[in-house]
């Protein structure tokens, strides 16, 4: 064996140790941020040190503070697995190490990440000629996504943004739902549109737009538009109403973008694909790999219907002008220049679980949060919140706020599992989210068992 070859296996190994340890350690990290600080808190010697004990440093240093995100008991936030094809590729990815910008430049990987792409485009049920944009995550997706939207609708209005700038344009309206994701208002930032100017539009009981007063705002102006809806309420898994409201938005001539970082995946279901009906009209879509496609961090995915627009926001003109008649090169549909072939273990995760095993993971986390919110509601002290129509679960205990996040504490602490906390019109709520591959109905019933014993340690 070479020395490189050595140390790569060693790599594998800690990796895989940790892997197999993933069920049986505390979800939740055992040390605190200053704690690791503290083991790692040296001066950068001044020579070298044999990679090796560097390796096995780091790993026994760090272990404390890793948490199990990977475990099947982990329901914070929205946070995928990692499915055992896309990791294995992702080692891959590294050690190829190639700077996915130009076609020409690194064919390979170009190629599966178009291939990826359009599996993508035909899983989700979007059009086939969409141009896709393996991104960091869904806010880079949104903010993708959102940079096609102002460079169409701006140049509609016979206006070069990428030329001009924003500064003398004419003004672009947002419509957003009250309750859109936070990125949706970082992506704003970015792009010099601002957060406070979103035309706000009200929610239902489930964070749902009314069409009503989506139909209201949509009148109340004109000159270029931009709609942003969800796919996917964060907190309870609801969805726009997506068909009346595209085919409203494009009545006034408005872009229409969709925030599906998770929700988009409802596509491959035959029991949820309702929930997305005339998604496929809208004009972008912004998705995550690393939330239920369960490829490892990170990787988000921007689609847009209209490759110029895409092209014209991403892109370098000059380059473009040279290109019109090829495939894009990939740096044209992302912000960063230089990137990791992060497509790479999206295709992996796809070509190892096949079309059943994307359709099956999707179904198996959706019945996991109906799991989850039948043995919730057989609690006395429970009340689950919200319709559970996809993966995620909003419950309360006890009507009370102190007590629900005396909850959330005192689980994260036991670290049997992993849930983490929200305030929910008004009131505080405990989130599951089930959306990891590894999680089984043993998972559920060893977490909810968690979350009535730390109820029960908590005197009325
Ligand atoms: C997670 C999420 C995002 C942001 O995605 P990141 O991958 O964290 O950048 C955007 N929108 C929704 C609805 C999300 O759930």
């Amino acid at each position: 064996m070479t020395h490189e070859r050595d140390l790569l296996a060693r790599a594998v190994e800690h990796a895989a140790t940790y892997l197999d340890g993933l069920n049986g350690r505390k979800v939740r990290a055992r040390s605190t941020y200053e704690e690791m600080l503290a083991a790692f808190n040296e001066p950068l010697q001044q020579g070298p040190r044999e990679p090796t004990e560097v390796l096995d440093q780091l790993a026994s240093k760090a272990d404390p503070g890793i948490t199990a995100m990977g475990s099947g008991r982990f329901f914070g936030f929205v946070i995928g697995g990692a499915v055992p094809g896309a990791l294995a590729a992702d080692l891959l990815v590294t050690a190829w190490d190639q700077n996915t910008r130009l076609l020409f430049v690194t064919p390979a990987v170009a190629a599966v990440e178009h291939v990826a792409g359009q599996w993508v485009c035909d899983l989700l049920g979007l059009p086939q000629q969409s141009t896709v944009g393996f991104v960091t995550g869904g806010c880079m997706a949104n903010f993708t996504c959102l940079a096609a939207a102002r460079h169409h609708v701006l140049a509609k209005a016979g206006w070069d943004v990428e030329r001009d700038g924003l500064q003398a344009a004419p003004t672009v309206r947002v419509i957003a739902s009250a309750e859109r994701h936070a990125t949706v208002d970082i992506a704003l930032h970015y792009l010099g549109l601002g957060s406070g100017t979103v035309q706000q539009v009200e929610t239902d009981g489930q964070s749902r737009i009314y069409l009503e007063s989506f139909r209201r705002v949509l009148e109340s102006g004109e000159g270029p538009t931009i709609v942003s809806l969800a796919a996917g309420n964060v907190n309870t898994g609801a969805f726009d109403p997506i068909a009346e409201a595209i085919d409203l938005a494009h009545e006034h001539g408005a872009w229409v973008h969709i925030d599906g970082a998770f929700g988009l995946w409802a596509a491959v279901s035959q029991d949820l694909r309702h929930l997305v009906e005339g998604v496929e009209r809208a004009d972008s879509w912004a998705t995550d790999a690393h939330k239920w496609l369960n490829v490892p961090y990170d990787c988000g995915i921007a689609i847009v219907a209209q490759a110029d627009a895409h092209r014209s926001a991403m892109g370098a003109k000059a380059s473009y002008l040279i290109q019109s008649d090829a495939d894009p090169d990939p740096f044209e549909l992302v912000p960063e220049f230089s990137r990791r072939a992060r497509g790479v273990p999206v295709w992996a995760a796809m070509a190892s679980l096949g079309r059943d095993g994307v359709v099956d993971l999707v179904d198996r986390c959706c019945s996991h949060a109906r799991r989850f919110a039948d043995r919730f509601s057989a609690m006395d002290d429970a009340e689950v919140l919200n319709d559970v129509v996809l993966n995620q679960v909003l419950v309360r205990f006890r009507d009370d706020d102190e007590v629900t996040q005396a909850v959330i504490a005192g689980v994260l602490e036991e670290g049997t599992a992993f849930m983490t906390g929200t305030t929910w019109k008004g009131v505080a709520a405990m989130r599951v989210s089930v959306s990891n591959w590894r999680t089984t109905a043993a998972d559920v019933d060893a977490s909810v068992d968690a979350v009535r014993r730390v109820l029960e340690s908590i005197g009325r």
